[in-house]
């Protein structure tokens, strides 16, 4: 078997990403898209940050875009999920169910995975109301009263950046202690546009009939009690996790399981290339991940022509 010159695993912004750069590098790329083909966007609604969409695109209309131009370069893509990897030798390995593939290079692009509280209605009501990102849909809750959920920073973070455009921000955390950080714990208490509900945790969302938050149904963790708080949205801000189970014992990961990247995209396995979320818990964003996307697939190119890493920049 001839190993292939590149292959991409992931198919959201910074795997289509590094599949159409190495496409058109000439670098015959195999991209697997994986159970969640498209990524994160696939769960969103209306995306206004996008460069280039001045009144915005749909996300999942974004990624089946980025799909095509991507294939039409010459990437070939297949719908498999990959079940193994052995990046210890070379050339790599990588299995599907169904085939084992060899590659000079891999480009890991598997992205993270936003915790969800598992909730019917929030599932049925994401991207129409419910929300995993701040940054992209908080925009879209200007003067409104709306909900985050979450008593991590990531959830102060979020609640904080919230008042710039909602009226009133009711954070709901399921103890009475928060897990944040003291002082994004401190910048948040003194926020005056945030309401507290400590001890409660979430029941439901409504109103799914209607296809729209409307309000978010809380029960007090000591005493059961239930009531009704009514928002037009609901962040959930439990954490991410990295999709990162394939790579752990070969590839570094740190504290929170998320691949460590130096000088662009390289990890600690020369060959071995990480864009996106799954090294990224800080940006998180489509085009910071489309971004990295480029950086591996340029890293990738300069590593198969031998260029020197010193001289690759
Ligand atoms: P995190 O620290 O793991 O906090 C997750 C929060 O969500 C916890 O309060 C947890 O509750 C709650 N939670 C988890 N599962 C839940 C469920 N099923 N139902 C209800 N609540 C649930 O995650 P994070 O806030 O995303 O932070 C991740 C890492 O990034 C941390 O190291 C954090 O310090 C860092 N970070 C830093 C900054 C900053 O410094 N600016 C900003 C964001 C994130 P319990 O507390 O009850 O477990």
């Amino acid at each position: 078997m001839t190993p292939r010159n590149v292959i991409v695993i992931g198919s959201g912004p910074a795997g289509l990403t590094a599949g159409l750069y190495t496409a058109r590098a000439n670098m015959q790329p195999l991209l697997i898209e994986g159970l969640e083909a498209g990524g994160q966007l696939m769960l969103t609604t209306l995306v206004e940050n996008w460069p280039g969409h001045r009144d915005g695109i749909m996300g999942p209309d974004l990624m089946t875009e980025m799909r095509a131009q991507t294939e039409k370069f010459g990437a070939e893509i297949i719908q498999a999920h990959v079940t193994e990897v052995d990046l210890c030798s070379t050339p790599f390995t990588v299995k599907t169910a169904d085939a084992t593939y060899t590659a000079k290079t891999v480009i890991i692009a598997t992205g993270a995975t936003a915790r969800l509280l598992g909730l019917p209605s929030e599932r049925s009501l994401m991207g129409h109301g419910v929300s995993t990102c701040a940054t992209c849909d908080g925009y879209f809750f200007r003067n409104q009263d709306i909900a985050v959920v979450g008593g991590g920073d990531s959830a102060m973070e979020e609640a904080m950046y919230l008042t710039r455009f909602a009226s009133k921000v009711t954070l709901v955390h399921r103890r009475s202690t928060l897990r944040a950080s003291k002082i994004m714990q401190d910048k948040a208490r003194a926020n005056p546009k945030i309401a507290w509900r400590l001890n409660t945790e979430v029941e439901r969302i409504t109103d799914t009939d209607k296809g729209e938050v409307t309000g978010i149904v809380l029960r007090d963790a000591a005493t059961g009690a239930i009531d009704e708080v009514p928002v037009s949205g609901v962040f959930v801000a439990i954490g991410h996790t990295p999709n990162t189970g394939l790579f752990k014992h070969q590839l570094e990961l740190d504290a929170n399981g998320y691949i460590v990247t130096h000088d662009g995209a390289k990890t600690n396995i020369p060959g071995v290339f990480a864009c996106g979320d799954v090294q990224d818990h800080i940006y998180r964003q489509a085009i910071t991940a489309a971004g990295s996307g480029c950086m591996a697939a340029l890293d990738a190119e300069h590593y198969l022509d031998g260029i020197p890493e010193h001289l690759q920049s």
